[in-house]
């Protein structure tokens, strides 16, 4: 006789369970489910994915009706359990159906948080947590304009993005003084609010929000200190509580959720809690991954299988929001006792930091790339001690880069360590639907597993796994988008620019569909790019596309100042021009005058309104010390000077550098010339590299002195400085027109190839054809610095606050 078991809860923690049921003892139970949705089982951390547009509600169904049928369940949907008999081992519905149990799973999930304020009951004023949330905010969205969703966490700003996808204005209220403080420091804050408000997110910080306003709907938002946001449309993402009504008056040990033992059992006999309504040894979680190890645990121990308890988990957390990557894992604030490895990259917007105590990974907090975020994370859940080694394990894998490789340690990963923690895929699950679904990419193993499925973080380390199970030949190269806004690639998107003649990133967005009409922090100023190398003379440069560093023409630093690095061609300079520099350092007491490894002049410390005024004194070129464009050419004294010397590569230096500054590049270049083999500046590690040999000159490419040191290959030899030229030009343009922006020659040599470069370079036509293209880009440049100091509309963007006030009373 089959034993009786009642679900009570159709979400994602209880019906996990039911599914490892049904795997383990098909058999075993009458299985009972009662959802208070009327919807069969789905994805609900997906509602984030179909309010953005990215994903319908068919889409986000995890198992359909025809599973409850197949699997003999009564689900009883649209349903709530209002009584639990737990004397009588009997549930009653709400539509008052009686179901008797032998074991009965509670499920009940969690409650949005409502801040019990004035007026929060009015229209308009909802959570988000279900389908139905999902459908009002795009039922609203058609009608209204103005949203205020008030809490800067994680679900707050995917709401937000949601609207902002729906064309409305959307302010975001947080009570603290930055963004999602439980899970990022402030650093990561900043960055990601800098990207939001990109996007077009506002942001109302250290607000606490006192009454909702309005007749019957909202109309705004009143705050404590008596300002109001207008609104038509409010969402609270204050927070979760445990739903814990039914099991209340049941005689079960409540905290602040059902208190449940390492086996998901409470107090009371064959009931059991799973999901955040359960309170396990203190916490009731929120997130997915707990919820389903909970739910493994629960199912064999019902199916009476040996297992070790449940022994809580350590979490971790992605932001799933289009173009922002944002990782957090156990402890992310640094404390007393913890050491930090810390990355920050301003010029690709990218901050990694590891927190390490006792020689053990305690918490990660990464923004920009999270592509080590599965590495990490698994130090962390492991606990694995690294003592001694911290910044090789660390640091490793091309932490400090971009894209790591993902398929790093998944060899050594046990089958059932998660993949996907959003939809709890074990490697196990997929390396068994690999084989025995002959699964050859990533994209069949999403339809197949759901891994990757949600915010997609995983995706690396899916394609790891598939690597390591079926070798790299085997795979199905996937292709790789230029960023989440579309499916197209780099070549796909510039092919379409240049065939259909598109001049404007509006254009490109529009004309390709790209699914988020404002393209995302990695393809607009990659767009700029493309269009711009295209089409020199039509596409006008889109500003507001480049990051901070490359609108102000400077580098920012971390105490908000610049840094001012003037054109010092060739590393040449004079007496004069040292005195002119010295004088402008006193002039705007610049804290710090410093020499950079690339052999030019670095002035610290400049507060960004005396930028125009110090570039004026200066009356010197910009040296692009921030940009994605030709930064130096660093040179040796060859034959000037030295005895070794065999040509003159302070002139060749020179010339190189006067031939390439100010053109856009997809990444920065950096450049040398060594006047003999003893190689003094260092030519062999830079993107294009030249060193004087008997009777002529060697040109080097693809190296890289940065996080990944990579020594160039030799590609040319020549015999005349004209040939330099000719090919120092011809290769930069063909970096230009075939390399993905912020791919630097480092790697493009390797992804392109040498033999293909060598390829495109190798007859005179050629080579004259890409020079022609360059000059013509060349021709257009003009210094940046002189640019605004001559107009003064771009010279008030630099302007401090009272100055414009005043400048504006005066008008
Ligand atoms: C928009 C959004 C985005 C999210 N993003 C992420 C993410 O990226 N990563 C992540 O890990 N987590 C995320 N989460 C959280 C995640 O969805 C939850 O942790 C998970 O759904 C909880 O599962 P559960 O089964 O405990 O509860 P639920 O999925 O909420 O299921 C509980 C179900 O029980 C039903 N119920 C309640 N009481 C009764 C009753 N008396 N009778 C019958 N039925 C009842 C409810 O109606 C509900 O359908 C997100 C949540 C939301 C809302
Ligand atoms: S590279 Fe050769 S020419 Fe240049 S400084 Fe060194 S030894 Fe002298």
């Amino acid at each position: 006789m089959k034993r009786k078991l009642v679900l009570v809860g159709n979400g994602m923690a209880g019906v996990w369970c039911v599914e490892h049921i049904l795997k383990l003892a098909p058999q075993q139970f009458d299985i009972t489910i009662f959802g208070a949705e009327p919807h069969p089982n789905y994805n609900r951390i997906l509602l984030s994915s179909v309010l953005a547009g990215d994903s319908s509600m068919k889409d986000i169904v995890l198992n359909d009706w025809d599973w409850y049928r197949d699997n003999n369940i009564a689900f009883h949907a649209g349903q709530a359990v209002t009584k639990l008999d737990t004397a009588n081992k009997q549930v009653v519905s709400d539509k008052g159906i009686t179901v008797a149990y032998d074991e009965l799973i509670l499920a009940t999930g969690s409650l949005p948080f409502m801040l019990p304020i004035p007026g929060a009951d009015k229209e308009g004023v909802i959570a988000f947590r279900d389908i139905k949330d999902c459908e009002t905010m795009m039922e609203t969205a058609k009608q209204y304009k103005k949203a205020v969703v008030i809490g800067g966490g994680l679900l707050g700003l995917e709401a937000a993005r949601g609207l902002l996808n729906l064309n409305m204005e959307v302010s975001v209220v947080h009570i603290n003084n930055y963004l999602m403080e439980r899970q990022l420091d402030e650093t990561a804050s900043r960055m990601l609010q800098v990207e939001l408000e990109r996007q077009g997110m506002k942001f109302l910080l250290e607000k606490q929000t006192e009454q909702i306003v309005g007749k019957k709907r909202v109309t705004g938002v009143k705050f404590k200190d008596g300002s109001l946001a207008e609104a038509d449309l409010v969402v609270m993402a204050v927070g979760i509580r445990p739903n814990v009504a039914l099991a209340k008056e049941s005689g079960i040990e409540l905290n602040r959720g059902i208190v449940v033992n390492d086996y998901l059992q409470t107090n009371v006999p064959n009931v059991y809690a799973v999901g955040e309504c359960a309170e396990h040894r203190g916490v009731a979680y929120g997130l997915v991954a707990p919820l389903y190890e909970q739910g493994d645990v629960l199912a064999k121990k019902l199916c009476g299988l040996e297992c070790e308890g449940y022994q809580g988990s350590v979490t971790s957390t992605k932001l799933k929001v289009s173009g922002v990557d944002v990782f957090s894992g156990g402890q992310y604030n640094d404390e007393p006792g913890t050491r930090a490895i810390k990355i920050q990259d301003e010029f690709e917007g990218i901050y990694k930091k590891v927190l390490v105590r006792e020689g053990k990974v305690v918490g990660a907090v990464m923004f920009g790339d999270t592509s080590d975020s599965s590495r990490i994370f698994k130090l962390i859940r492991t606990g694995e001690d690294i003592s001694g080694r911290e910044k090789e394990i660390v640091l490793g894998e091309g932490f400090g880069g971009k894209s790591g490789s993902g398929g790093a340690g998944v060899e050594s990963m046990s089958d059932d360590e998660i993949v996907c923690g959003c939809n709890g895929v074990t490697k196990g699950a997929i390396v068994k639907a690999i084989q025995e679904k002959g699964l050859t990419s990533v994209e069949e193993i999403k339809a197949c597993t759901n891994a990757s499925r949600s915010c997609g973080g995983c995706k690396p380390l899916v394609a790891g796994v598939l690597n390591c199970t079926l070798g790299e030949d085997a795979v199905t190269a996937a292709k790789e988008g230029v960023c989440g806004c579309t499916t197209l690639d780099r070549d796909e998107v510039v092919a379409a620019i240049r065939s259909m003649h598109l001049t404007t990133s509006k254009e490109v967005m529009h004309v390709l569909e790209w699914n988020n009409p404002e393209g995302c922090s990695k393809c607009r100023p990659a767009l700029n790019y493309y269009l711009g190398m295209a089409w020199p003379v039509e596409h006008a440069e889109e500003r507001e596309s480049r990051f901070v560093n490359e609108r102000n023409h400077a580098n920012i630093q971390k105490d908000g100042t610049y840094s001012v690095i003037p054109r010092i061609y060739g590393g040449v300079t004079s007496p004069q021009e040292l005195k002119k520099i010295a004088e402008v350092a006193e002039k705007y007491d610049v804290p710090m005058v410093k020499f950079t490894g690339g052999q030019r002049i670095d002035l610290l410390g400049v507060k960004k309104e005396d930028l125009p005024r110090m570039w004026e004194d200066l009356d010197m070129p910009s040296g692009y010390g921030y940009g994605k464009a030709l930064r130096t050419v660093k040179t040796c004294v060859g034959s000037t000077f030295c005895r070794f010397g065999t040509q003159d590569s302070i002139s060749m230096g020179i010339e190189l550098e006067k031939r390439f500054e100010r053109l856009n590049t997809p990444a920065k270049v950096k450049m040398a010339v060594s006047g003999c083999p003893r190689n003094c500046a260092e030519a062999t590690i830079k993107d294009f590299g030249v060193v004087a040999i008997d009777g002529g000159w060697e040109l080097y490419i693809g190296g890289n002195g940065g996080v990944r040191v990579r020594a160039s290959d030799l590609m040319w030899k020549v015999k005349t400085e004209e040939e330099v030229f000719e090919y120092s030009a011809a290769f930069m343009q063909y970096y230009r027109e075939s390399a993905k922006w912020n791919e630097r020659t480092s790697e493009w040599v390797q992804r392109v190839g040498l033999d293909i470069i060598r390829e495109a370079l190798d007859t005179e036509e050629k080579r004259k054809a890409l020079v022609a293209r360059i000059d013509e880009a060349l021709n257009l440049m003009k210094d940046p610095w002189k640019e605004i100091i001559e107009t003064p509309e771009l010279r008030s963007m630099f302007e401090a606050l009272p100055e414009k006030e005043a400048a504006a009373a005066a008008e």
